[in-house]
């Protein structure tokens, strides 16, 4: 048996058409360009690169972006001062600002005075909470971009057995929300109503849980950590970690032996990644429209 490939890319090109016709339109009826402003704080190598496929992603889909480099000694005063003034601006529809900040700065001080209406990232409280009582306002990127990837390739959430491996605020625990709703805000019933199980590193008899998985989803940051033993035959893998090592990037689930086992499994890199862009590009639109009515 070999698994079938979820190729991330082909899915995020089909989105960022559809997205590109839908900014076109806006722009017309409305004379707005839809504007991402990028918050990069600090030298970090690997927020840098985000920051620029975020840029470039933008310039792909027709919309406008902004990038506020600020240096990594910048106080929490004058980040809050940044974010106050981009709230204001009417050219900017949506905010970024990338994480991980500098550890002398309060991230979540930072996300909390965002204006929810420009809060692309889906992190502001009131936007999850309206996310966790089914009627979000924006959806988390990452985990829509999961959603989004099931959608393509026909593997539908519901009724299914789903198991997350990890429960962070930008990954786990709202990819937990969206499954376990009665319906996908985009994806319709089929992509909700999973039953959810939600794993961390006080989690016992890990490989219990998630080999009884149809629908695995890896987000924990540890190397190749899902190993073939660990998945039911024919499961859906969806890996969403994105590792730095000696040999080069890799995922969180040891991809080459899970072919063997796995019914489909995402790669890394040109899985999940690509959609978390595409859907970041999807919140701006939104976020453009909200403000615009
Ligand atoms: P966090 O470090 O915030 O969270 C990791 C989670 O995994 C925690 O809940 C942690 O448990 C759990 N965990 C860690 N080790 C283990 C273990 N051995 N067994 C079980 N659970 C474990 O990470 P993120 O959610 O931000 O990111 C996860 C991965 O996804 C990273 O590789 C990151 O780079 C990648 N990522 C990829 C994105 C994409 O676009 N493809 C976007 C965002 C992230 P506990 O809570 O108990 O500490």
């Amino acid at each position: 048996m070999s698994a079938t490939i979820l190729d991330g890319k082909t899915v995020a090109n089909a989105l960022q058409e559809d997205i590109a016709q839908r900014v076109e339109q806006f722009k017309s009826k409305t004379g707005i360009t839809p504007c991402l402003a990028a918050v990069l704080v600090g030298e970090d190598p690997a927020s840098q690169v985000y920051v620029r496929n975020k840029e470039r992603a933008c310039g792909k889909v027709g919309m406008a972006s902004e990038l506020f480099r600020m240096h990594e000694d910048i106080s929490q005063e004058e980040l809050l001062d940044l974010v106050r003034r981009l709230n204001k601006d009417d050219k900017v529809s949506g905010i970024l600002v990338q994480l991980p900040l500098p550890k002398h700065l309060d991230a979540s001080e930072v996300l909390d005075a965002i204006d929810p209406k420009k809060d692309v990232d889906c992190f502001h409280p009131s936007n999850v909470g309206l996310l966790s009582q089914g009627r979000p306002n924006f959806l988390p990127c990452t985990p829509h971009g999961v959603v989004q990837i099931l959608k393509h390739f026909n593997l539908p959430t519901a009724g299914k057995n789903v198991c997350i491996l990890g429960r962070s605020d930008i990954v786990g625990k709202p990819l937990a929300l969206m499954l376990m709703q009665r319906t996908s805000e985009t994806c319709g019933s089929d992509y909700a109503n999973a039953t959810v199980t939600v794993c961390h590193s006080r989690t016992p008899n890990l490989k219990e849980l998630t080999s009884q998985a149809d629908i695995l989803v890896a987000a924990i940051g540890v190397p190749k950590f899902v190993t073939a033993e660990m998945v039911k035959p024919g499961a859906v893998v969806v890996d969403v970690g994105i590792n730095r090592t000696d040999e080069g990037l890799c995922g969180d689930v040891d991809y080459d032996a899970l072919l063997e086992v796995a019914g489909a499994v995402t790669p890394v890199p040109g899985g999940v990644g690509r959609l978390t862009v595409t859907m970041l590009m999807e919140n701006t639109l939104k976020a453009a429209t909200l403000q615009a009515k």
